[in-house]
């Protein structure tokens, strides 16, 4: 994940969600890409804070840094090399096909790319392979990125080989069934830079505050009216935060007995209930920022350790060794 700021409850649904399961079955790497964040911003002012920000919002959320490695992506130089290598095994015009860049374009209206923020899936997919990720977990706008990386992870393994081993894996996306939730505003992706976001360290006033405004179906003016669940984007939101009482809140809100306000405020509600432990488990780290900087220190070394294994084996399999 880039540091941008806090994170919302699309990242929560989409990724981190699925990172705190996957980590018991899977050695997990978790990479807070800061070289990402020049892609679209070259002010630098914030991004150690938002950094530690993240950090705190993952574990709040349940990552467990012993387990798993929690590391800036700047502090490991492999990431740097492994790109350079990657960017031979690509074509411009592969890339400039890449959906997520046109929608990045079109959503920012950038007036243009940079040659790093086209090959930014290039910089991905060292950040996947230096740990030969097999598995990873990301929303839905990822995907185009893990095909890329698996287009070069071939191309790199048809070129070289260690010792008649090829070195990479060829990797997964792994999706959830909420891998693109959509924002307040019913705009197709919850998104920081739209602005369109439930925030995990909102407070559940500012919770409701925000969900008064959130898009419901048009055509539903009043308590009373039948509305339709299916382009609701509140519904949706209970379909996850509130799955129990799910089949009631459809009957009411099809029948009209249910008025959207209440709708949303019970789904205000349930929201700041799911995130109730995360916001006190985020006040306790806050207290110790001291603990999260060893946190990412010790992540730091343990991922340097890996990445340089694996780039030992691709110098000597390119005879650069
Ligand atoms: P980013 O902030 O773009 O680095 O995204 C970090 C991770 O969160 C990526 O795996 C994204 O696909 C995922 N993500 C971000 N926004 C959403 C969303 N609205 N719905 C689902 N996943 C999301």
């Amino acid at each position: 994940m880039r540091p941008t700021g806090s994170l919302h409850i699309g990242h929560y649904v989409g990724a981190l969600e699925n990172w705190v399961s996957l980590q018991d079955d899977y050695q997990n790497f978790h990479l807070i890409a800061d070289y990402h964040t020049l892609t679209t911003s070259l002010d630098t002012t914030n991004v150690y804070k938002d950094s530690v920000d993240m950090v705190i919002d993952w574990i709040a959320c349940g990552i467990d840094p012993v387990k798993s490695p929690i590391f800036r992506q700047s502090k490991v130089k492999q990431h740097t090399e492994l790109h350079l290598i990657f960017s031979m095994l690509i074509t411009k015009n592969r890339l400039e096909k890449n959906p997520t860049l046109k929608e990045q374009i079109r959503d920012l209206n950038l007036q243009g790319v940079s040659y790093g923020h086209l090959g930014y899936p290039v910089l991905q997919s060292a950040d996947i392979l230096l740990y030969k990720g097999n598995a990873v977990p990301v929303g839905e706008d990822q995907v185009p990125h893990v095909e890329i990386t698996r287009h070069i992870a071939e191309h790199f393994n048809q070129a070289f080989e260690l010792n008649g081993k090829k070195i990479f894996p060829i990797p997964e996306p792994k999706i959830t069934k909420f891998a693109r939730l959509p924002g307040l505003d019913g705009k197709a992706k919850m998104s920081k830079s739209l602005g369109n976001g439930i925030l995990l360290s909102d407070p559940e006033d500012e919770i409701k505050s925000k969900m008064k405004k959130a898009f419901t179906d048009p055509a539903k003016l009043r308590k009373g009216d039948p509305g339709n669940p299916n382009i609701c984007l509140v519904y949706l939101y209970h379909q996850k935060f509130n799955p129990e009482e799910e089949p009631e809140i459809r009957n009411g809100c099809t029948t009209g007995t249910l008025g959207c306000f209440d709708c949303k405020m019970k789904c205000a509600g349930k929201i700041a209930e799911h995130f109730a432990p995360a916001r006190e488990k985020r006040a306790e780290l806050e207290a110790n920022i001291g603990r999260v900087v060893e946190i990412m220190e010790d992540g730091e070394n343990r991922a340097r350790a890996a990445a340089e294994q694996t780039m030992s084996e691709v110098r000597e399999a390119m005879r650069f060794g």
